[in-house]
Protein backbone atom coordinates (compact mmCIF):
# COMPACT_ATOMS: atom_id res chain seq x y z
CA UNK A 1 0.00 0.00 0.00
CA UNK A 2 3.22 2.21 0.18
CA UNK A 3 3.61 5.42 1.51
CA UNK A 4 -0.18 6.47 0.65
CA UNK A 5 -2.01 7.81 3.91
CA UNK A 6 -5.39 6.91 3.95
CA UNK A 7 -9.08 8.35 4.99
CA UNK A 8 -9.83 5.02 7.32
CA UNK A 9 -8.25 1.42 5.99
CA UNK A 10 -8.36 -1.67 7.62
CA UNK A 11 -6.13 -2.33 10.65
CA UNK A 12 -5.37 -5.47 11.93
CA UNK A 13 -4.44 -6.02 15.64
CA UNK A 14 -0.94 -6.30 16.03
CA UNK A 15 -1.51 -9.17 18.34
CA UNK A 16 -2.97 -11.47 15.56
CA UNK A 17 -6.40 -12.51 17.52
CA UNK A 18 -8.10 -12.52 13.82
CA UNK A 19 -5.57 -14.94 12.43
CA UNK A 20 -6.90 -17.00 15.67
CA UNK A 21 -10.40 -17.50 15.17
CA UNK A 22 -10.20 -17.57 11.82
CA UNK A 23 -7.58 -20.68 11.79
CA UNK A 24 -9.95 -22.45 14.23
CA UNK A 25 -12.61 -21.84 11.73
CA UNK A 26 -10.11 -23.83 9.27
CA UNK A 27 -8.96 -26.45 11.63
CA UNK A 28 -12.62 -27.28 12.45
CA UNK A 29 -13.66 -27.01 8.43
CA UNK A 30 -16.65 -24.48 9.75
CA UNK A 31 -15.68 -22.75 7.11
CA UNK A 32 -19.48 -22.47 6.20
CA UNK A 33 -22.53 -21.67 7.03
CA UNK A 34 -22.20 -20.91 10.06
CA UNK A 35 -20.39 -21.84 13.23
CA UNK A 36 -18.66 -20.80 16.98
CA UNK A 37 -17.54 -17.68 15.57
CA UNK A 38 -20.55 -16.42 14.45
CA UNK A 39 -22.77 -17.53 17.54
CA UNK A 40 -19.93 -15.61 19.50
CA UNK A 41 -19.45 -12.96 17.37
CA UNK A 42 -22.82 -12.25 17.94
CA UNK A 43 -23.26 -13.05 21.60
CA UNK A 44 -19.77 -11.13 22.09
CA UNK A 45 -21.63 -7.80 20.14
CA UNK A 46 -24.76 -7.79 22.01
CA UNK A 47 -22.68 -7.87 24.90
CA UNK A 48 -20.23 -4.80 24.30
CA UNK A 49 -23.63 -2.91 23.49
CA UNK A 50 -26.00 -4.05 25.93
CA UNK A 51 -28.75 -5.34 23.83
CA UNK A 52 -30.52 -8.59 24.27
CA UNK A 53 -29.39 -10.60 21.24
CA UNK A 54 -27.33 -9.62 17.55
CA UNK A 55 -27.59 -11.60 14.07
CA UNK A 56 -24.49 -11.60 12.12
CA UNK A 57 -25.63 -10.66 8.52
CA UNK A 58 -23.63 -10.24 4.89
CA UNK A 59 -23.19 -6.70 5.25
CA UNK A 60 -24.79 -2.94 7.15
CA UNK A 61 -27.12 -2.68 4.24
CA UNK A 62 -28.77 -6.39 4.29
CA UNK A 63 -28.65 -5.54 8.36
CA UNK A 64 -30.60 -2.17 7.01
CA UNK A 65 -32.97 -3.84 4.88
CA UNK A 66 -34.10 -6.87 7.50
CA UNK A 67 -34.82 -4.13 10.19
CA UNK A 68 -37.27 -2.78 7.87
CA UNK A 69 -38.42 -5.71 6.84
CA UNK A 70 -38.84 -6.54 10.81
CA UNK A 71 -40.18 -3.11 11.35
CA UNK A 72 -43.27 -4.15 8.96
CA UNK A 73 -42.25 -1.81 6.21
CA UNK A 74 -43.74 -2.37 2.88
CA UNK A 75 -45.38 -1.41 -0.59
CA UNK A 76 -46.19 2.33 -0.61
CA UNK A 77 -45.20 2.66 3.23
CA UNK A 78 -43.25 6.10 4.28
CA UNK A 79 -39.96 5.85 5.90
CA UNK A 80 -38.09 8.71 7.17
CA UNK A 81 -34.33 8.86 6.78
CA UNK A 82 -31.94 11.66 6.81
CA UNK A 83 -30.58 13.48 3.82
CA UNK A 84 -26.99 13.50 4.59
CA UNK A 85 -25.58 10.29 4.98
CA UNK A 86 -24.51 7.15 2.74
CA UNK A 87 -26.75 5.80 0.09
CA UNK A 88 -26.76 2.32 1.90
CA UNK A 89 -29.05 4.03 4.52
CA UNK A 90 -31.81 4.90 1.74
CA UNK A 91 -31.16 1.95 -0.55
CA UNK A 92 -33.05 -0.47 1.41
CA UNK A 93 -36.62 1.65 1.18
CA UNK A 94 -36.21 1.25 -1.88
CA UNK A 95 -35.96 -2.48 -1.59
CA UNK A 96 -39.19 -2.82 0.42
CA UNK A 97 -40.87 -1.21 -1.87
CA UNK A 98 -41.49 1.88 0.48
CA UNK A 99 -41.43 5.65 -0.17
CA UNK A 100 -38.20 7.60 1.93
CA UNK A 101 -39.21 11.03 2.92
CA UNK A 102 -35.75 12.55 3.48
CA UNK A 103 -35.53 14.70 6.23
CA UNK A 104 -32.72 17.84 6.93
CA UNK A 105 -29.82 17.74 10.03
CA UNK A 106 -29.07 20.60 12.22
CA UNK A 107 -25.99 22.17 12.98
CA UNK A 108 -25.53 20.95 16.80
CA UNK A 109 -25.29 17.72 15.97
CA UNK A 110 -24.88 17.48 11.80
CA UNK A 111 -27.74 14.40 12.16
CA UNK A 112 -31.21 14.00 11.67
CA UNK A 113 -32.62 17.71 13.41
CA UNK A 114 -35.90 17.40 15.40
CA UNK A 115 -37.50 20.31 14.67
CA UNK A 116 -37.53 19.21 10.60
CA UNK A 117 -38.70 15.12 12.15
CA UNK A 118 -41.48 17.41 13.84
CA UNK A 119 -42.61 18.71 10.99
CA UNK A 120 -42.37 15.42 8.89
CA UNK A 121 -44.28 14.23 11.40
CA UNK A 122 -46.95 16.70 10.68
CA UNK A 123 -47.03 16.37 7.01
CA UNK A 124 -46.66 12.62 6.87
CA UNK A 125 -48.58 11.36 9.94
CA UNK A 126 -49.19 7.67 8.68
CA UNK A 127 -45.14 7.66 8.31
CA UNK A 128 -44.71 3.47 9.45
CA UNK A 129 -40.77 3.79 10.65
CA UNK A 130 -37.45 6.66 11.12
CA UNK A 131 -34.55 5.57 10.36
CA UNK A 132 -31.54 7.64 12.41
CA UNK A 133 -28.24 8.25 11.80
CA UNK A 134 -25.23 8.75 13.90
CA UNK A 135 -23.04 10.20 11.07
CA UNK A 136 -19.29 10.01 11.52
CA UNK A 137 -19.47 8.69 14.77
CA UNK A 138 -21.33 11.82 16.55
CA UNK A 139 -24.70 10.73 18.45
CA UNK A 140 -27.98 11.89 16.70
CA UNK A 141 -30.10 14.18 19.35
CA UNK A 142 -31.26 10.99 20.90
CA UNK A 143 -34.06 12.31 23.51
CA UNK A 144 -36.00 14.40 21.48
CA UNK A 145 -36.13 11.99 18.24
CA UNK A 146 -37.04 9.17 20.46
CA UNK A 147 -39.82 11.25 22.14
CA UNK A 148 -41.06 12.20 18.74
CA UNK A 149 -41.56 8.72 17.96
CA UNK A 150 -42.57 7.40 20.79
CA UNK A 151 -45.36 10.55 20.59
CA UNK A 152 -46.34 9.07 16.86
CA UNK A 153 -45.92 4.89 17.77
CA UNK A 154 -43.49 4.58 15.02
CA UNK A 155 -40.80 1.82 14.58
CA UNK A 156 -37.39 3.32 15.18
CA UNK A 157 -34.09 1.94 13.57
CA UNK A 158 -31.06 3.24 14.46
CA UNK A 159 -28.35 3.18 11.17
CA UNK A 160 -25.19 3.02 13.95
CA UNK A 161 -22.80 1.74 10.66
CA UNK A 162 -19.87 4.28 11.68
CA UNK A 163 -20.76 4.46 15.11
CA UNK A 164 -19.93 1.60 17.47
CA UNK A 165 -18.01 2.89 19.95
CA UNK A 166 -19.87 5.66 20.70
CA UNK A 167 -21.92 6.40 23.52
CA UNK A 168 -24.94 8.45 23.71
CA UNK A 169 -25.07 9.69 27.59
CA UNK A 170 -23.76 6.53 28.07
CA UNK A 171 -25.07 3.98 26.72
CA UNK A 172 -24.33 2.87 23.26
CA UNK A 173 -25.66 4.27 20.06
CA UNK A 174 -27.53 1.12 18.11
CA UNK A 175 -29.26 0.55 20.99
CA UNK A 176 -31.60 2.89 21.43
CA UNK A 177 -34.48 1.84 18.71
CA UNK A 178 -36.57 -1.16 18.06
CA UNK A 179 -33.36 -2.15 15.61
CA UNK A 180 -30.04 -1.15 15.42
CA UNK A 181 -27.60 -2.06 12.86
CA UNK A 182 -23.90 -2.25 12.56
CA UNK A 183 -21.43 -2.25 9.09
CA UNK A 184 -17.80 -3.75 9.59
CA UNK A 185 -16.71 -2.70 6.21
CA UNK A 186 -13.39 -2.44 5.25
CA UNK A 187 -13.06 1.52 6.05
CA UNK A 188 -15.38 1.22 9.40
CA UNK A 189 -13.77 1.45 12.84
CA UNK A 190 -13.85 -2.27 12.47
CA UNK A 191 -13.92 -4.65 9.73
CA UNK A 192 -14.48 -8.28 8.52
CA UNK A 193 -13.32 -7.31 4.91
CA UNK A 194 -17.44 -6.94 4.85
CA UNK A 195 -20.11 -7.56 7.25
CA UNK A 196 -22.72 -6.35 9.57
CA UNK A 197 -24.97 -6.93 12.74
CA UNK A 198 -28.64 -5.92 13.40
CA UNK A 199 -29.57 -5.68 17.37
CA UNK A 200 -32.25 -5.54 19.03
CA UNK A 201 -33.60 -6.46 22.33
CA UNK A 202 -36.57 -8.23 20.98
CA UNK A 203 -35.37 -12.03 20.67
CA UNK A 204 -38.21 -12.94 18.46
CA UNK A 205 -37.71 -10.57 16.09
CA UNK A 206 -34.02 -11.54 15.73
CA UNK A 207 -34.52 -15.23 15.47
CA UNK A 208 -37.24 -14.09 12.26
CA UNK A 209 -34.11 -11.94 10.98
CA UNK A 210 -31.60 -14.99 10.86
CA UNK A 211 -34.40 -17.14 9.39
CA UNK A 212 -35.14 -14.27 6.44
CA UNK A 213 -31.44 -14.19 6.20
CA UNK A 214 -31.33 -17.95 5.25
CA UNK A 215 -33.54 -18.11 2.64
CA UNK A 216 -36.53 -18.62 4.82
CA UNK A 217 -36.46 -22.64 5.24
CA UNK A 218 -39.14 -23.84 7.04
CA UNK A 219 -38.47 -26.21 10.03
CA UNK A 220 -39.17 -29.41 7.54
CA UNK A 221 -36.94 -32.40 6.27
CA UNK A 222 -37.40 -30.86 2.53
CA UNK A 223 -37.13 -27.50 1.47
CA UNK A 224 -40.06 -25.79 2.02
CA UNK A 225 -40.62 -22.14 2.14
CA UNK A 226 -43.73 -20.29 3.30
CA UNK A 227 -42.03 -16.54 3.29
CA UNK A 228 -39.61 -15.18 0.99
CA UNK A 229 -35.86 -15.36 1.70
CA UNK A 230 -32.46 -13.91 1.52
CA UNK A 231 -28.91 -15.06 1.23
CA UNK A 232 -27.51 -12.13 3.93
CA UNK A 233 -25.90 -14.73 6.43
CA UNK A 234 -22.36 -13.79 7.56
CA UNK A 235 -19.47 -16.45 7.16
CA UNK A 236 -18.01 -18.02 10.28
CA UNK A 237 -14.57 -16.94 8.43
CA UNK A 238 -15.63 -13.56 8.17
CA UNK A 239 -16.97 -13.83 11.87
CA UNK A 240 -13.55 -14.86 13.18
CA UNK A 241 -12.17 -11.57 11.82
CA UNK A 242 -15.24 -9.74 13.83
CA UNK A 243 -14.40 -11.54 16.89
CA UNK A 244 -10.39 -10.58 17.07
CA UNK A 245 -11.29 -7.09 15.87
CA UNK A 246 -13.41 -6.71 18.87
CA UNK A 247 -10.61 -7.02 21.28
CA UNK A 248 -9.25 -3.73 19.68
CA UNK A 249 -12.42 -1.68 19.34
CA UNK A 250 -10.93 0.59 22.36
CA UNK A 251 -7.69 1.17 21.29
CA UNK A 252 -9.14 2.09 17.55
CA UNK A 253 -11.55 4.85 19.38
CA UNK A 254 -8.82 5.91 21.41
CA UNK A 255 -6.62 6.26 18.60
CA UNK A 256 -9.08 7.90 16.64
CA UNK A 257 -9.46 10.29 19.28
CA UNK A 258 -6.16 10.91 19.76
CA UNK A 259 -5.63 12.16 15.60
CA UNK A 260 -9.07 14.21 16.10
CA UNK A 261 -7.34 16.26 18.84
CA UNK A 262 -4.19 16.46 17.00
CA UNK A 263 -6.26 17.97 14.23
CA UNK A 264 -7.71 20.43 16.52
CA UNK A 265 -4.65 21.64 18.52
CA UNK A 266 -3.05 22.43 14.67
CA UNK A 267 -5.54 23.65 12.94
CA UNK A 268 -8.72 24.96 14.63
CA UNK A 269 -6.67 28.26 15.13
CA UNK A 270 -7.01 29.14 11.54
CA UNK A 271 -9.80 31.45 10.50
CA UNK A 272 -12.43 30.14 8.75
CA UNK A 273 -11.75 25.88 9.89
CA UNK A 274 -14.46 24.32 12.13
CA UNK A 275 -14.16 21.11 13.58
CA UNK A 276 -17.24 18.89 13.54
CA UNK A 277 -20.07 19.45 16.56
CA UNK A 278 -19.17 18.16 20.15
CA UNK A 279 -22.05 17.81 22.97
CA UNK A 280 -21.82 17.01 26.18
CA UNK A 281 -23.95 14.03 25.87
CA UNK A 282 -22.00 12.47 23.40
CA UNK A 283 -19.34 10.29 23.38
CA UNK A 284 -18.00 9.68 19.88
CA UNK A 285 -15.75 7.38 18.44
CA UNK A 286 -14.13 9.91 16.45
CA UNK A 287 -14.57 7.54 13.10
CA UNK A 288 -13.51 10.32 10.98
CA UNK A 289 -12.33 14.05 11.95
CA UNK A 290 -14.55 15.91 9.83
CA UNK A 291 -13.90 20.11 9.32
CA UNK A 292 -16.20 22.92 7.60
CA UNK A 293 -14.22 25.04 5.85
CA UNK A 294 -15.02 29.09 4.94
CA UNK A 295 -11.36 30.37 4.77
CA UNK A 296 -9.57 31.28 1.89
CA UNK A 297 -9.17 27.55 0.17
CA UNK A 298 -12.88 25.29 -0.70
CA UNK A 299 -12.57 21.50 -0.06
CA UNK A 300 -12.10 20.24 -3.50
CA UNK A 301 -8.88 22.34 -3.12
CA UNK A 302 -7.45 20.51 -0.14
CA UNK A 303 -8.34 17.46 -1.05
CA UNK A 304 -6.61 18.24 -4.42
CA UNK A 305 -3.75 19.40 -2.78
CA UNK A 306 -3.50 16.66 -0.10
CA UNK A 307 -4.28 14.24 -2.98
CA UNK A 308 -0.72 15.79 -4.48
CA UNK A 309 0.81 14.32 -1.49
CA UNK A 310 -0.41 11.01 -1.98
CA UNK A 311 -2.61 11.74 1.15
CA UNK A 312 -6.49 10.56 1.06
CA UNK A 313 -9.55 13.01 2.22
CA UNK A 314 -13.22 13.45 1.01
CA UNK A 315 -15.89 15.60 0.84
CA UNK A 316 -18.60 15.33 3.28
CA UNK A 317 -21.74 12.85 1.81
CA UNK A 318 -23.83 14.62 -0.81
CA UNK A 319 -27.11 14.49 0.78
CA UNK A 320 -29.96 11.96 -0.47
CA UNK A 321 -32.58 14.64 -2.41
CA UNK A 322 -29.15 16.24 -4.49
CA UNK A 323 -28.73 12.66 -5.63
CA UNK A 324 -30.09 12.11 -9.23
CA UNK A 325 -31.68 8.86 -8.19
CA UNK A 326 -33.23 10.08 -4.87
CA UNK A 327 -34.14 13.87 -5.87
CA UNK A 328 -38.08 13.27 -6.76
CA UNK A 329 -38.59 12.54 -2.87
CA UNK A 330 -39.78 14.63 -0.65
CA UNK A 331 -37.42 16.59 1.43
CA UNK A 332 -38.22 18.27 4.80
CA UNK A 333 -35.78 21.23 5.91
CA UNK A 334 -34.00 24.25 4.73
CA UNK A 335 -30.58 24.01 3.66
CA UNK A 336 -28.25 22.56 6.10
CA UNK A 337 -27.47 19.27 5.32
CA UNK A 338 -26.57 20.95 1.36
CA UNK A 339 -24.28 23.99 3.31
CA UNK A 340 -22.25 20.81 5.23
CA UNK A 341 -21.63 19.02 2.10
CA UNK A 342 -20.46 22.03 0.07
CA UNK A 343 -17.98 22.66 3.50
CA UNK A 344 -17.23 19.84 4.76
CA UNK A 345 -14.25 17.81 4.16
CA UNK A 346 -13.64 14.46 5.82
CA UNK A 347 -9.48 14.94 6.95
CA UNK A 348 -7.31 11.46 6.91
CA UNK A 349 -8.15 9.42 9.95
CA UNK A 350 -6.00 6.13 9.37
CA UNK A 351 -5.80 4.25 12.96
CA UNK A 352 -2.40 3.33 11.21
CA UNK A 353 -1.15 7.34 11.04
CA UNK A 354 2.02 7.78 12.97
CA UNK A 355 3.09 11.53 14.28
CA UNK A 356 4.82 12.60 11.21
CA UNK A 357 1.72 11.76 9.16
CA UNK A 358 -0.40 13.82 10.69
CA UNK A 359 2.34 16.75 10.80
CA UNK A 360 2.11 15.85 6.79
CA UNK A 361 -1.69 16.63 7.07
CA UNK A 362 -1.32 19.74 9.21
CA UNK A 363 1.30 21.04 7.27
CA UNK A 364 -0.31 20.72 3.37
CA UNK A 365 -3.70 22.10 5.50
CA UNK A 366 -1.77 25.28 6.87
CA UNK A 367 0.22 26.15 3.11
CA UNK A 368 -3.25 26.92 1.47
CA UNK A 369 -4.30 29.48 4.37
C1 LIG B 1 -21.15 1.92 5.64
C2 LIG B 1 -22.50 2.42 5.90
C3 LIG B 1 -23.63 1.61 5.68
C4 LIG B 1 -23.60 0.30 4.97
O1 LIG B 1 -22.83 -0.68 5.50
P1 LIG B 1 -22.27 -1.85 4.55
O2 LIG B 1 -21.75 -2.83 5.53
O3 LIG B 1 -21.20 -1.24 3.69
O4 LIG B 1 -23.40 -2.39 3.75
C5 LIG B 1 -24.87 2.12 6.02
N1 LIG B 1 -25.00 3.34 6.52
C6 LIG B 1 -23.96 4.16 6.74
C7 LIG B 1 -24.20 5.50 7.32
C8 LIG B 1 -22.67 3.74 6.40
O5 LIG B 1 -21.64 4.56 6.57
Amino acid sequence: MGDRIYLSSPHMSDEGYEMKFVKEAFETNWIAPLGENVNEFENELADLVGSKSAAALSSGTAAIHLALRAAGVGEGDVVFCPTLTFSATANPIIYQNATPVFIDSNYETWNMCPKALEEAFRKYPQVKAVIVVHLYGLSADMDKIIELCQKNNVILIEDAAESLGTYYKGKHTGTFGDYGIFSFNGNKIITTSGGGMLVSNNEKKVAKVRFWATQSRDVARHYQHSELGYNYRMSNVVAGIGRGQLKVLDQRVQKKKNIYEYYKKELSSLPGVNFMPSNVWDNPNYWLSVVTLNGPARPFDLIEALEAENIESRPVWKPMHLQPYFNHYDYVGTDVSEKLFENGLCLPSDTKMVEKDLEKVAKVVKELW
